[in-house]
């Protein structure tokens, strides 16, 4: 029996949490497919929504029905429905905006207001005399409908407002609605094809009997290379095709981000611990949900034990989801796949265009690819039928994401393969503390690769205690004898270094000489880096910038030192130092430009960089074979964070660091510059020694009860007026304590911290505030929230927030929820 389709539940695009029934009206019916986008009323107004589910009876009595399916196909599978629901349901976060966030930009229909001319304004257009400025506004909307901007540009006198609403009320003219066009489309491309061979060849021009040689016996040529052939192909392409002798088809293209050839290679003979790897986790593949932490020191080969159990599970016809945390690495995980699994691939990531995101989004939902490799988001790919999610670096913390629909891809991940009966596999040289105790928990299944391939050792670590140069004068304070001795040694050897710094700019502590006041940025609360290359200050939180020849804002004085750090201050020492080396940054600034940064990685594989500069961009998973020397310039800068994850941290950033040295043939040397050699974090960064760390921190952990021990949920208040936003954060403290007496439960559960301004007061001229809630177990804690910041009204058309249900929050105040947070400033 046929399903009816008569009712579907929609979640429309708008900030509510509920979904709704609507009604597919007859001539629709047959298109409503779950993963499709609709045009629905809602309230006044016509908004576009996606097709969740498709019920067989209407929850509600007399449903609306729906204006329009925008979709020929789907844009996601209905298995993902579930994960969509989770974490909208998990995040505190509208469902609608959730899918919005997941699916590539610029699919997005909106509606504009516009205006158009009526028949009564036709006929007036034709029949009456005119004044000049009705004639010229019929004149315009005779091509269509526009809107109030656009109509004011193309009337070159000026618009009078008066006269609009003068034709508005006579009837000729009218204000409609119009949906935005979708800004991307897919990109399609012209092919010509010969349909007789045999064109009666009298009088045929040079051009075009080119043209017909270029055709014949090929199954179709895309116009464009024709035109590269022939300029004027198109035309005579065209006439050619009105004569019947060539047809003119249109063909999807694909768009290939990186579009670099790659040959494929026999893969390497597994170790054996890779291969006792493999039977544990190979085993479980295709039998259902479970979790696996790869806990496999740097250069430990886990990348071959993706690829081998991605081919396995794609014998299974299940598909294959690699996260990795940043852009930088997509490039060297994809060339490892595409070496193995040639076309089989799609990548995504934000670096991709929109249109290009559209495309290899298309490739997964039509099947055209089984493996999907990309950075957080790329946890929403569109498959179906998914065996394997890889989850590189788990413990980085690029999977969290902040601003809008703030989610943490990893724990997503594993909640997807639960929902889809799939395994996924944690992997990391550093383990995040959370997964490790969800180890000990017996939740996870840990799997360890101890030792190097190819018995490499892990590079020697020196620490140097930074207070021995406190004496010296400028960039010299940073570089201790050792490291500079280490890399001269490493220059004349012809081998390349990395020195790390987790700073931008070239100086971030700017101060007056005169005064002593330190530059500050206008909007935050924050000193502003001095950036040498744009001979300017700029802020890292908001981006104020003023030229480097402003003076003091204090008392005027141009006299002001460029004390601190930063990359770029390094990079001009190590220019200095070895003028015949080459020496060059990686960090946000240097890789802004598109195709950058595969410009930087390309160089330091081929040896034409000899010393990379560069931030925690650095540290991550690249493999080198010529670097033998790691420079960490400052290991304590992520120490001083007020937040209780800083040791894990720094721990992992420095362990990481010095896992790029010695993967080669040669030997690695790092050398750790640090004020604080005796920090348990440092001393076991030192050591690469993860197990004693761990014990340590979590020791910690559950002294104070921070996570993994409990859970958090911190709600974040921020206003650009001070006032209206510090009153603010103090309803909801009281409101949150009041809340806490009504339940036996939430009290026994539940923590309040603050409200407290947070550490950085103010960003970008906004005022901020934060209310930390800590619980002992999940639940009561969701339990509060909700009851906390949203109606529990289950008739009400969305959960409102409710504190504006008696006293309307002021606009100007923005509250926002953080589930298991991480930045905490
Ligand atoms: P990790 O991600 O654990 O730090 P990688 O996956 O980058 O380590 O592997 C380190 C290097 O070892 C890579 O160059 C990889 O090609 C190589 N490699 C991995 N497995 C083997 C193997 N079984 N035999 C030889 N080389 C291997
Ligand atoms: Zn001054
Ligand atoms: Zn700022």
């Amino acid at each position: 029996m046929k399903k009816n389709k008569k009712y579907i539940e929609v979640a429309v695009a708008l900030p509510v949490y509920k979904t709704f029934t609507y009604m597919a009206p007859e001539h629709l019916v047959e298109r409503v497919s779950v993963g499709k986008r609709v045009l629905v009323p809602f309230g006044r107004r016509k908004v576009s929504g996606y097709i969740l589910n498709i019920a067989a009876d209407a929850a509600i009595h007399a449903p609306k029905p729906i204006f329009d399916i925008l979709d020929h196909q789907a844009l996601f599978p209905a298995v993902m429905v579930r994960l969509f629901k989770w974490t909208a349901d998990y995040y505190f976060f509208p469902i609608g905006l959730v899918i919005k966030n997941a699916l590539p930009g610029g699919l997005h229909t909106f509606e504009h207001p516009s205006t158009a001319i009526t028949p009564d304004g036709r006929e007036t257009l034709e029949k009456k005399i005119l004044a000049p400025m009705e004639y010229a506004v019929l004149q315009k909307l005779l091509a269509g409908p526009l809107s109030p901007m656009q109509l004011e540009n193309a009337i070159k006198a000026g618009l009078s407002e008066p006269v609009v609403q003068q034709m508005l009320n006579q009837g000729w003219i009218a204000n409609v609605r119009i949906l935005k066009k979708d800004r991307v489309r897919a990109k399609m491309q012209r092919y010509a094809t010969l349909l007789n061979e045999k064109i009666p060849n009298k009088n045929i021009s040079a051009p075009r009997q080119k043209i017909i040689d270029m055709l014949s016996g090929e199954a179709g040529l895309a116009v464009s290379e024709l035109k590269a052939a022939h300029p004027g192909a198109p035309a005579l392409i065209r006439k050619m095709a009105e004569a019947g002798y060539v047809s003119i088809t249109e063909k999807r293209v694909f768009r290939d981000p990186l579009g670099e050839l790659i040959e494929s290679k026999p893969p390497p003979v597994p170790t054996e611990e890779q291969k006792s790897a493999l039977a544990t986790i190979g085993g479980a593949v295709g039998k259902g949900f479970s979790t696996f932490l790869l806990a496999g020191v740097t250069g430990s080969g886990k990348t071959e034990v993706y690829l081998r159990l991605a081919r396995r599970t794609l014998k299974q016809g299940l598909s294959v989801l690699i996260l990795v945390p940043e852009i930088s690495l997509i490039s060297q995980m994809e060339r490892q796949f595409r070496e193995r699994f040639g076309e089989r691939i799609a990548v995504l990531h934000s670096g991709l265009s929109a249109g290009e995101r559209l495309d290899q989004w298309q490739k997964i939902m039509s099947r055209k690819v089984e493996i999907v490799i990309g950075a957080r988001s790329a946890v929403f790919a569109p498959f179906d039928g998914i065996g394997l999610i890889v989850v590189d670096e788990e413990h980085d913390t690029s999977y969290k994401q902040e601003g809008t629909l703030r989610y943490n891809a990893r724990d997503i991940a594993v909640v997807r393969a639960q929902q889809q009966n799939a395994i996924v596999l944690l992997g990391s040289a550093t383990p995040s503390v959370q997964s490790y105790h969800n180890v000990q928990d017996g939740k996870y299944t840990l799997v360890s690769l101890t030792k190097r391939v190819a018995q490499k050792n892990l590079p020697d670590i020196t620490t140097v205690d930074l207070c021995g140069s406190r004496d010296n004068k400028g960039v010299r304070r940073y570089l201790s004898k050792e490291l500079l001795t280490a890399l001269g040694e490493t220059m004349d050897r012809g081998e390349q270094a990395i020195l790390f710094l987790n700073r931008r700019g070239f100086a971030n502590f700017p101060v007056c000489a005169s005064c002593g006041k330190p530059i500050q940025c206008k909007n935050c609360d924050i000193t502003l880096t001095f950036h040498q290359k744009d001979n300017a200050y700029r802020c890292h939180y908001c981006g104020f910038t003023i030229p480097s020849v402003s003076k003091c804002p204090a008392c005027g004085s141009a006299n002001i030192h460029q004390l601190g750090i930063g990359t770029e201050k390094i990079e001009s020492a190590m220019t200095a130092m070895f003028p015949h080396k080459t020496t060059v940054r990686m960090d946000r600034d240097t890789v802004a430009r598109k195709g950058a940064l595969v410009k930087i990685l390309k160089g330091l594989k081929d040896r034409k960089i000899d010393i990379l500069v560069g931030t925690q961009m650095v540290t991550k998973g690249h493999d080198f074979p010529g670097i033998t020397l790691v420079g960490i310039i400052c290991a304590d800068l992520s120490l001083s964070f007020p937040d209780f994850r800083a040791g894990e941290r720094t721990f992992q950033l420095l362990a990481q660091v010095a896992g790029r040295a010695g993967r080669g043939e040669t030997p690695g040397r790092v050398i750790l510059q640090t004020y604080n050699p005796d920090h348990f974090s440092i001393q076991c960064a030192q050591n690469q020694d993860f197990q004693t760390f761990y014990r340590e921190e979590i020791g910690f952990r559950k002294t104070l009860a921070y996570p993994p021990f409990s859970r958090m949920v911190q709600i974040k208040i921020s206003s650009k007026n001070r006032q209206k936003g510090n009153q603010q954060a103090q309803r909801i403290g009281k409101q949150a304590r009041d809340l806490i007496g009504t339940d036996p439960l939430f009290k026994k559960n539940i923590l309040i911290f603050g409200p407290l301004e947070s550490p950085l007061t103010r960003i970008a001229a906004r005022y901020r505030w934060q209310l930390l809630l800590k619980g002992m177990h999940l639940s009561p804690l969701r339990d509060f929230v909700q009851r906390l910041l949203f109606d529990l009204r289950s008739d009400g058309p969305d959960r409102a927030v409710k504190i504006d249900r008696t006293k309307k929050i002021d606009r100007a105040v923005k509250i926002a929820v953080d589930v298991d947070p991480f930045f905490m400033m």
